[in-house]
């Protein structure tokens, strides 16, 4: 039969160290068809062991008895937590969001008012690779589509950020990842503003720029055209953001939040004119870019968007090959590396080249130049006809990993687009560069300071960052989570997906064993001693990889895996991306948008998960006879504040399991909770909470019961394949296992 637990020193401890938690007003839980659950009306029963006898001697009886009783308060206090809010909410209480309005709707969908501003930019700019300097000119078209008049505008200047004195200097830790590393100054030289031939003022606040206009921009449609003539000194390393590789035949430019550009004018905030401090990254509007790149002879320049002369900057062989890539699954080179320093690698001629792209709906512009850089190709074609040229360049230092990039950009930009959104744009180019891993419109900066398998892992998530945020539209300095935790998560099924069977194939079912669900579990089941949902800059720099990666990444898988399941989240979660596609949501408009279309109210899980920074943890307190004899009653406490749907497996003496699961809803009003589950009589042996490890448990020490062995005396050896007989609640004090066989 089942016996009480036995109450141990260790489980008082742990009671006693119990926080004060929550407690709710809240409609009764449904009823598991399988498993009768009820709220532990009454306590669990003092009771002796079941065959009535002390095991133990007097005086360690005394000390048993009392941690018993301690026990039993302690349980009470559980069961009838005060009726007093942690604060003046709980983790069920409705969240705190903005109410929606014309622009952002009740289902977390852009309404019909929704509006953002577009941004055009026509620029034609100068690489000197002597001097490492670049010289711009650029006409900025902005458009008002706000219903508010715009008396002045902001820019992004954020070249500042590599002046000796900038507040990013200051405030980034001298030789981290995202200050400017070594003795260099930079910043822009503003050479002009004008609007319409009349200089204007720019007032130039750190990284930050205001332009005061001669009349305001006109709501609904206005429009103004600023032109800015610029010049900066090119860092060598620009806060892993950009700067310049050396390598043996040449240097290698990345080019990155390298314009000035107008800041992002929204709904929400107004003007959207953080600071560029480092670990925070962009947000800007959609709009279109035709850009002139002048580069001495020889480089190769690859960008944002589509070439538009290759006949001017290729040589014939160049322009050949590129056309047949594009149709080509198979990659194929179009400057080889026996090629690269010699005059069949550049058109023939004089003087430097002027490279012209041009690109649609994107939020900024990325590009790359070298004269050291092998570049190859191979192509997507969709089923409309319309295809992606994906490409890769790198020195020839990188050939022993990159020349599968190109096949591994295919095989990422196939497997997101099947799954979630086709890739919308016509290229995608991966650059070996001085950066570790920056993602631009249909540009990536990765390092070739990786194995074959940690190249696809950047690949992947640089990739993978076309969705979030180049597609859907964050705000990357104040909701990292909305990019690098989406990205991450999508991720996650890149890297199940084969690519190449070394390098991947990690079985999707499989499950950390230091932090559920599997993979880079850190910070799942600790404390991270800040909330995920943090502004960039304000997240501790050793807690971004948790906080604004791993953490929201495995949210997002526990949301799709064990609460909703991928029938429920999928559907969701496609709606989320294709409706906010070259939009900007706010995380108010992704919570709504998931809880509508799932039909899940999920403000706990918000709340806990990336609102605050809770832990979870369930706890096996007892199991007992349950209501009948064909029944055991297992009592689970909710230690902490953090709130889960429950797993229970119930393992019988014949090796049988019965696996249970118990809605989140069994914590609305209590922390202390009893399921019957029903034994067919059969013999208990073990009872596990979240066998499969589904969830972020802090302790897994009180996750399991095991029936307390059989006293030989009175427990008489069955036959195999008697048990069935072996009751719970069988008054016999008998049946229960003996794990001794
Ligand atoms: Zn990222």
């Amino acid at each position: 039969m089942i016996r009480f637990l036995n109450v141990r020193l260790t489980w008082l401890v742990a009671f006693i160290t119990l926080q004060t938690a929550v407690t709710f007003l809240s409609p009764l839980s449904p009823l598991s068809n399988q498993v009768v659950c009820a709220q532990d009306a009454e306590p669990a029963e003092e009771k002796p062991t079941a065959d009535g006898k002390e095991e133990a001697g007097p005086g360690q009886a005394d000390a048993e008895q009392e941690a018993r009783r301690e026990l039993q308060r302690e349980l009470a206090r559980l069961r009838n937590r005060e009726m007093r809010p942690r604060r003046e909410i709980n983790i069920f209480s409705p969240l705190d969001l903005p109410t929606p309005n014309d622009a952002r709707s009740a289902i977390g969908l852009p309404g019909p008012g929704y509006w953002q501003q577009q941004a055009d930019y026509r620029m034609e700019v100068t690489l000197d690779d002597q001097a490492d300097t670049l010289v711009g000119r650029e006409t900025i078209t902005y458009t008002n589509n706000s219903p508010t008049p715009l008396p002045y505008l902001w820019l992004n200047l954020e070249q500042n950020l590599f002046r000796s004195d900038s507040d990013g200097s200051k405030f980034t830790p001298r030789a981290s990842r995202f200050n400017n590393i070594g003795e260099f100054e930079g910043g822009y030289t503003i050479e002009f503003v004008r609007i319409g031939g009349q200089e204007l003022n720019l007032e130039v606040f750190d990284t930050v720029g205001r332009v005061m206009l001669p009349n305001s921009i006109e709501p609904r449609g206005g429009q103004v055209q600023l032109e800015v003539g610029w010049k900066f000194n090119i860092p060598s390393y620009g806060a892993d953001r950009m700067g310049i590789q050396f390598v043996e035949q040449g240097k290698i430019y990345e080019m990155a939040q390298w314009f000035p550009s107008v800041c992002k004018f929204d709904d929400v905030n107004g003007w959207n004119n953080l600071p560029y401090l480092g670990q925070g990254e962009f947000y800007t509007d959609f709009g279109t870019y035709d850009v002139k790149i002048t580069a001495p002879r020889g480089h190769v320049v690859c960008a944002t968007g589509v070439l538009q002369n290759p006949t001017e900057v290729l040589t014939p062989a160049q322009q050949e090959r590129l056309n047949q890539a594009k149709q080509s699954a198979k990659t194929v080179m179009i400057r080889t590396q026996e090629e690269v320093g010699t005059p069949a690698g550049s058109p023939e001629g004089e003087g430097p080249l002027t490279w012209h792209f041009k690109a649609e709906k994107v939020r900024t512009f990325a590009w790359t130049a070298s004269q050291a850089t092998i570049w190859d190709a191979a192509g997507i074609t969709w089923d409309d006809g319309s295809t992606v040229l994906c490409q890769s360049v790198y020195p020839k230092e990188s050939l022993q990993t990159w020349p599968e990039s190109t096949q591994m950009l295919r095989h990422s930009v196939l497997l997101y687009s099947d799954q979630w959104f086709r890739y919308p744009y016509p290229t995608v180019t991966n650059v070996s560069g001085v950066c570790g891993g920056m993602e631009y419109p249909m540009v990536l900066f990765c390092s070739d300071d990786f194995s074959k398998a940690g190249l696809f892992a950047v690949t992947s998530h640089e990739l993978g960052h076309s969705w979030f945020p180049m597609i859907v539209n964050t705000d990357e300095r104040r909701y990292p989570w909305m990019d690098e935790g989406f990205n991450t998560f999508i991720n996650f099924y890149d890297r199940f997906d084969v690519y190449n069977a070394d390098i991947n194939g990690q079985p999707l079912a499989s499950r950390d064993e230091n932090g559920p669900p599997s993979g880079r579990g850190r910070g799942n089941s600790t404390l991270v001693n800040q909330p995920i949902a943090l502004p960039a800059d304000q997240l501790r720099p050793d807690r971004l990889g948790r906080l604004a990666y791993f953490k929201p990444g495995n949210g997002m898988r526990l949301l799709r895996e064990v609460i909703l399941g991928p029938e429920r989240f999928d559907p969701a979660f496609k709606l989320y991306i294709r409706e906010w596609a070259f939009k900007s949501p706010q995380p108010a408009d992704f919570f709504r948008c998931m809880e509508n279309a799932t039909g899940m109210n999920l403000a706990w899980f918000w709340r806990g998960w990336f609102l605050e920074d809770n832990l979870c943890d369930q706890a096996i307190t007892s199991v007992t006879t349950g209501r009948d004899a064909e029944s055991v009653r297992v009592q689970i406490a909710n230690k902490q504040e953090m709130v889960m749907p429950v797993f229970l497996r119930v393992e019988f003496e014949d090796k049988t399991t019965k696996d249970v699961e118990l809605p989140v809803y069994v914590w609305y009003y209590t922390n202390l909770w009893s399921a019957d589950v029903p034994t067919e009589g059969k013999s208990v042996a073990k009872v596990t909470l979240d066998p499969r490890r589904n969830i972020p448990d802090a302790d897994r020490s009180n996750n399991t019961w095991n029936a307390p062995k059989a006293d030989k005396t009175d427990q008489p050896e069955k036959a195999e394949g008697e048990s069935g007989g072996d009751k719970p609640g069988a008054n016999d004090g008998g049946g229960d296992d003996d794990d001794r066989r």
